[in-house]
């Protein structure tokens, strides 16, 4: 018997996915690495399904029907290149590799160029969910070409999770296009959980309020429109309590956040694009902040503001319309940095479809993205989810709140960057008038930059160190 595919490296990721598949009904081939591993998962879980374990790497593609589907679920990086390396070889034209890890986008692109040269699909797929995702169902985004996505999109499908009965998983673009939206999904994760963070702090702080009782906020706000998996797990973590201690599990954990280097991407490639993800940006900064504990430890003795708590019955409710507003404006800049992404690498993504998949089985899980699905149905040409009607109205509606909640936080010194940076965002691209216009006078003085001008088509630049007289350039 030949496996319909196979999974290489099968720590909990690709361990999970093997199993998923083969509870799906579907033989799976599988292989790592250090062979242990491969032993261990048959020994354990073999009797889930129709497991082909392989010793070698020959043995591994030889148990494959072909054309072979062969997924790589290694550390992203060196690992997967030399696991591609390995097994190409072995390969023929018209197999498939499947990099299910968390590569680059920039990489992906590189070895799709280097395997379709041999014939050989390569398909970066951004998978997301952790290690509980792959077993019972992730968000799937596939790259590479429309062809391999034929042969693997069923399977995927199959595997991925359901929301409404549609799959979790959809055939993103050629190339790199799957980890670049999974890229911007993780940077949208890290804005996300930064608002959330931010909106526990000013409750905590501003509000006065216990962990326990911001635990019971966040259960009622996960019953409307902030709806999500993010939520509903802020709450459970509040409502911890350590047990060595006593004390509430959020104040014993160390106050220094970690990252793995999705977040940092999205902010270095929307730099790259010229698109400005100020959410992204300030959640990837804020965890670089707190981990700077020398650099915290030196300021800690800085002045803050002289007043106290404010215990107004409303600020709760204020907080949640500013979380929402906030949320409305982090995603609409990751959306804004895929659709950037699509247009330079000409993927055609349709990001109502990327709203669809992050439905289920991801971090980013909320009702609020069927919301997002219906503006790019309404209108897939749309510069921005904020001029949808409905965000539009919420966010119209919220702005009272939200600069409330933002004042509130300066007043009394609580830190709110991904607030604060939603709303100016927000203003910015309302304003009639931006100080962009003093920035190109400024340019212009200092180094003839040149400019442009309202009423008049050209580029002109002001004599500024003789008469002042405006020339065109
Ligand atoms: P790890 O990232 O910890 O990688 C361990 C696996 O990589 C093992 O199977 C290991 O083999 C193999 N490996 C490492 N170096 C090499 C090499 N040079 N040659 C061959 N095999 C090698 O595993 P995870 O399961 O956590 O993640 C797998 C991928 O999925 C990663 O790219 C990760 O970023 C991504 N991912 C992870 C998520 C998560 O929640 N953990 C979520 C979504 C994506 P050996 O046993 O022999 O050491």
């Amino acid at each position: 018997q030949k496996a319909r595919i196979g999974v290489t490296g099968l720590a909990v990721m690709g361990r999970n996915l093997a199993r998923n598949l083969a509870r799906h009904g579907h033989p799976v081939a599988v292989h790592n690495r250090t062979s242990a591993r491969t032993k261990a998962l048959v020994e354990k879980f073999g009797g889930e399904g129709t497991f082909l374990p392989a010793e070698t790497p020959e043995r591994f593609v030889e148990s494959l029907e072909r054309p072979r589907r062969l997924v790589v679920m290694v550390k992203a990086g060196g690992p997967t290149d030399a696991v591609i390396d390995e097994f190409a070889p072995l390969l023929e034209p018209g197999d498939m590799i499947v990099d299910g890890g968390n590569a680059n986008f920039a990489d992906t692109r590189r070895r799709e160029a280097a395997l379709r040269d041999r014939g050989i699909h390569f398909v970066g797929t951004g998978i997301s969910g952790g290690e509980e995702g792959a077993l019972h169902g992730p968000s799937i985004m596939p790259g590479g070409s429309a062809e391999s996505y034929e042969a693997l999109g069923p399977l995927l499908e199959d595997i991925s999770a359901k929301v409404d009965g549609t799959p979790c998983c959809v055939h993103v673009g050629p190339d790199g296009a799957g980890h670049f939206v999974k890229m911007v999904h993780n940077g949208i994760e890290y804005a996300d959980m930064q608002l959330i963070a931010e909106s526990y702090d000013l409750l905590r702080h501003a509000a006065g309020l216990a962990p326990d009782e911001i635990a019971e906020v966040f259960r009622t706000w996960n019953t409307g429109r902030l709806e999500s998996y993010l939520i509903e797990i802020t709450a459970e973590v509040l409502a911890h309590t350590d047990v060595a201690t006593g004390r509430p599990f959020v104040d014993v954990v160390l106050d220094q956040a970690e990252q793995k280097g999705t977040g940092r991407w999205t902010v270095q490639t929307a730099l790259d694009l010229g698109v400005p993800v100020g959410g992204i940006a300030e959640a990837v900064f804020a965890r670089s902040v707190s981990g700077h504990a020398a650099l915290r430890e030196a300021a800690r003795s800085l002045p803050g503001p002289s007043r106290g708590a404010v215990a107004d019955s409303g600020f709760a409710d204020a907080v949640e319309k500013a979380l929402y507003a906030s949320k409305i404006v982090a995603y609409a800049q990751g959306f804004h940095e895929i659709q950037a992404g699509s247009a330079e690498y000409g993927w055609n993504i349709d990001l109502g479809a990327m709203a669809t998949i992050w439905r289920g089985g991801c971090i980013i899980r909320a009702r609020f993205l069927d919301r997002i699905r219906a503006a790019y149905e309404a209108d897939p040409h749309t510069p921005t989810l904020l001029t949808d009607d409905h965000f539009a109205e919420a966010v119209g509606d919220a702005q009272d709140a939200w600069r409330e909640v933002v004042a509130t936080a300066a007043r009394l010194g609580v830190p709110a960057p991904g607030f604060s940076t939603a709303l100016a965002y927000y203003d910015s691209l309302r304003a009639d008038r931006l100080p962009a216009a003093l920035t190109q006078g400024q340019r212009d003085f200092f180094g003839a930059h040149t400019y442009r001008r309202t009423d008049r088509d050209g580029a002109f630049h002001t004599l500024w160190g003789g008469d002042r007289t405006e020339v065109s350039a």
